[in-house]
């Protein structure tokens, strides 16, 4: 790792301005808000727990929701900080503002260990701009900064690399959380020396959300299997018919250039070879799908759209998956929210969970295919699950993320 991480920092005594992401889901239960699931509360813990055991004073900063400067109630974190200390199990303080003198005086009676979670930093629209005297206000408690919100990295915020800038020009250090390093190491360093085979497996809704990621992977994978609707527009490109389903008909340019390329380098570049195919229609807005069936052809008819892969192609995927060293995952199969065209997604995920007991590093890309492989109850069978989605597609793209570029060299 190019960067430092909480691991390098001494820390006793000192303020540190942490960034984490505590961006939970929330619902309203009898005029309170609830917290569904805490699973990014909890990942925090770790780098939570180490700067404890280092004498820090821990000032949590977060953003929930999208309050666009406004202070929503229904957005407060509030609840966040009851919960980490339940799940942490020492006090938590919560000061109902990120900014300013209640802040600097509740900082100012912290002791070594002690923990404090700010107000949603996102009241402020100064945060999204990465104002620079918003960033200023923020810094003015943090002798150091770690930043542990992967999933927010992607963006120039105040909180993710102004403060971050800040405390470097003042001579202090702004680090990675062990949740942040994680991310970095996986998604970064593994993929840049993998083992081989490395086998990229990419689903999912559009071509052009993730041609970037493939362009750049066709220069490191060995096999590339492609599902989702962007097998689609893959299809026209050579030639197939695809019936009603969805494609990005001025991408078909852009997916034949990435097909040419996999030739040019011998990346094996697989698409779907059969598929769950649908009779689709809109009833008072919203899709209904009926008579699904197997499509076993590579031609798919007019009237019906592909919404899976078919048993072929999932065991041809899945015979790839099996043989390989290293596996990152990103996008569905099909459409797996709906059972019914969930069974090719599935079929990877057991795919990728067998490759995983086998000895192969699985790395599992964010946002759906983490859903996708939890629903398959085979989340604790792979290698590593990235926290982010947007951030995630952007690292895998090889852009310098901003929340990463402010953190301090090693
Ligand atoms: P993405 O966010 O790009 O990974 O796309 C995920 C979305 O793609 C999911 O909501 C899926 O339902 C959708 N998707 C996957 N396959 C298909 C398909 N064949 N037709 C329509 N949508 C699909």
């Amino acid at each position: 790792m190019a960067k430092l991480t909480v691991k390098d920092l001494e820390l006793n005594g000192k303020r540190v301005f942490v960034r984490v992401d505590y961006n939970v889901p929330m619902e309203e239960v009898d005029g309170e808000m609830v917290i569904n699931d805490d699973t990014r509360i909890r990942a925090t813990l770790p780098t939570l727990d180490l700067l404890v055991e280092k004498g820090a004073k821990i000032i949590l900063t977060a953003h929930l929701g999208r309050p666009k400067g406004q202070r929503e109630a229904s957005m407060s974190l509030r609840p966040v900080a009851a919960k980490l200390a339940d799940l942490i199990c020492r006090p938590v303080a919560f000061v109902d503002d990120c900014i300013g003198e209640k802040v600097a005086n509740t900082v100012g009676t912290m002791q070594p260990g002690d923990i404090v979670l700010l107000e949603n930093l996102r009241y402020y629209a100064e945060e999204e701009a990465n104002d620079a005297a918003f960033a200023e206000k923020l810094a003015a408690v943090a002798d150091a900064y770690v930043n542990d919100a992967f999933g927010a990295a992607h963006r120039a915020h105040a909180s993710t690399a102004g403060v971050a800038e800040i405390v470097k020009s003042r001579g202090g250090q702004s680090a990675a959380g062990l949740l942040m390093e994680r991310e970095l190491i996986f998604l970064g360093d593994e993929l840049d020396n993998p083992a081989r085979p490395f086998v990229v497996i990419l689903g999912g809704a559009k071509v052009s959300d993730k041609i970037k990621v493939i362009d750049r992977l066709l220069e490191k994978a060995d096999t590339i299997l492609i599902g989702g609707a962007m097998a689609y527009t893959f299809k026209l490109a050579q030639g197939y018919t695809v019936g009603s389903s969805l494609v990005e008909r001025d991408k078909v340019d852009v997916a034949r250039q990435a097909l040419d390329k996999a030739k040019a380098k011998g990346v094996k570049f697989l698409l779907p070879t059969d598929n769950t195919v649908t009779e689709s229609a809109k009833v008072d807005g919203k899709w209904t799908f009926k008579n699904e069936r197997n499509n076993a052809d590579v031609n798919i008819p007019d009237g019906v759209e592909g919404v899976d892969i078919g048993p072929e192609t999932a065991a041809a995927y899945s015979a790839e998956c099996a043989a390989a060293k290293t596996v990152l995952w990103n996008g569905p199969m099909g459409i797996f929210e709906d059972p019914r065209f969930a069974v090719g997604t599935f079929a990877v995920a057991e795919a990728v969970a067998g490759a995983t007991k086998k000895g192969a590093k699985s790395i599992i890309g964010g946002g759906d295919s983490v859903k996708a492989i939890n629903k398959a109850g085979l989340g604790e069978q792979v290698t590593f699950m990235s926290t982010g989605g947007g951030a995630s597609l952007e690292f895998l793209e090889g852009k310098e993320l901003p929340g990463v570029a402010a953190l301090s060299d090693k």
